[in-house]
């Protein structure tokens, strides 16, 4: 297995990618190496699926959130899916996307950066657009640029009423009055101005967009000047346990037909999904190192890749691995998990569903993690050691309208 690669928790391993010629699947894997340090399996066919999938449905431009999963062989995924266009926040981002792909349109979406993060995206990393929430952003990214001799492309960041399953409207955003007063003010330094928003991560509810939509085109009448860019940000789901999102084609559907009712067409649209083309193409394995009752101690957890499963209470699917195992399965059982760490908040509330004889030793695969689980690792109590493998399974929750792979 000599694609097993040993990764810590946040720096990329700086090295080309060889794809194998035909991949593993994690029970193949398990059964090889019986791993007793967290397995990253990582599906490179279901990200570049899920990139095709999305680029192919969306009516206008697609930018990958780095944030989500910025591991680089999910980034070399997303590229082999036709993704072209990287959303950053922070400019370790952006030189990584810089250094694997030259070619690649960098967009730092980030309201409130240091000026040395401007400085090194514009001078050192051809940079050109950039979102502000304030006044007070627009004056630094004109300072720091000397206005790009006119070449900017400013993007102002709306606030709108959350709708995800995670709130990302709370921290940035102009209100709909200080937004138009930015579009006029960024105008005349822009040789591109956009708006763009985020209705919240994991939304269920595609009209949020069309509703977000809504208010962008009045900040837009308000501002009294052309926009070129609608961008609607992040937060397209994936499916849960127990979570089926309305399949994608449905928030295709509001985001053109919005776009046609409130008389946006003059305008390109934008997207900046991160879970929908990350989520469902990593999982992990883990290996039970003791059971209590419904309680299983396993080798992963809150500060490691698992943290959504902790105070945030997202539940992921969790099937077990037994390695030759003839016996027939257990009927499944609801279990608590508890990390590795010393600390009491290192708990998994669930429940997991797996069978019931589980025991120390047994591998459990718990899947749907591609989008903020290994990008949240700690080195917290030294559990920092993981293993990653790219693998053929498909994901372990079909998401509607996603491809098939
Ligand atoms: C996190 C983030 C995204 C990605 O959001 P998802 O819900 O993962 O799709 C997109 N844009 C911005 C500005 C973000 O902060």
């Amino acid at each position: 297995m000599n694609m097993l690669l040993t990764r810590s928790a946040v720096s990329p391993v700086r090295r080309r990618f060889d794809a194998p010629p035909s991949l593993p699947t994690i029970d193949a894997v398990v059964a090889a190496e019986r791993p007793d340090e967290p397995l990253h399996c990582l599906r490179p066919e279901v990200i570049a699926a899920a990139a095709r999938g999305f680029v192919a449905a969306f009516p206008g431009s697609v930018l990958y959130a780095v944030k989500c999963n910025p591991e680089p062989r999910v980034l070399r995924a997303l590229w082999a899916g036709g993704l072209r266009r990287f959303d950053c926040a922070s400019p370790a981002e952006v030189a990584l996307v810089r250094q694997m792909f030259p070619a690649a349109s960098i967009h730092y979406m980030h309201p409130v950066k240091p000026r040395s993060a401007i400085r090194t995206a514009f001078a050192d990393f051809g940079v050109r657009d950039f979102v502000i929430d304030s006044r007070e952003e627009l004056a630094k990214i004109l300072s720091v640029t000397g206005d790009a001799a006119g070449g900017l492309g400013l993007f102002v960041r709306l606030a709108v009423p959350n709708a995800g399953a995670y709130d990302l409207t709370g921290k940035f955003g102009a209100p709909a009055d200080v937004a138009a007063e930015l579009l006029a003010a960024a105008r005349p330094h822009a040789a591109r101005l956009g708006v763009s928003f985020h209705v919240g991560s994991q939304c269920l509810r595609p009209q949020a967009y069309a509703e977000a939509m809504a208010l962008a085109a009045r900040v837009i009448a308000a501002g009294g000047v052309a926009v070129d860019v609608v961008d609607v940000g992040g937060g397209f789901p994936v499916s849960y346990p127990e979570i089926t999102p309305p399949p994608l084609s449905a928030y295709m559907a509001a985001i053109a037909d919005a776009r046609d009712r409130l008389g946006l067409t003059d305008s390109e649209l934008w997207a900046e999904p991160g879970r929908a083309l990350a989520g469902a193409g990593t999982s992990v394995v883990v290996q039970v190192q003791h059971r209590r009752d419904d309680a299983l101690y396993i080798n992963d957890g809150v500060y490691g890749s698992l943290s959504d499963a902790g105070a945030p209470g997202f539940r992921f699917p969790a099937r077990l691995i037994r390695p030759g195992s003839t016996l027939p399965a257990a009927p499944l059982q609801p279990f608590r998990l508890f990390g590795p760490t010393c600390d009491s908040a290192d708990r998994m509330a669930g429940p997991f569903l797996l069978p019931a004889d589980t025991i120390e030793g047994d591998w459990i695969e718990i899947g749907q993690l591609g989008a903020y689980g290994a990008a949240l690792r700690t080195a917290f109590n030294g559990f920092d050691r993981a293993r990653l493998v790219d693998v053929c399974d498909p994901p372990m929750l079909a998401t509607p309208g996603h491809a098939a792979v």
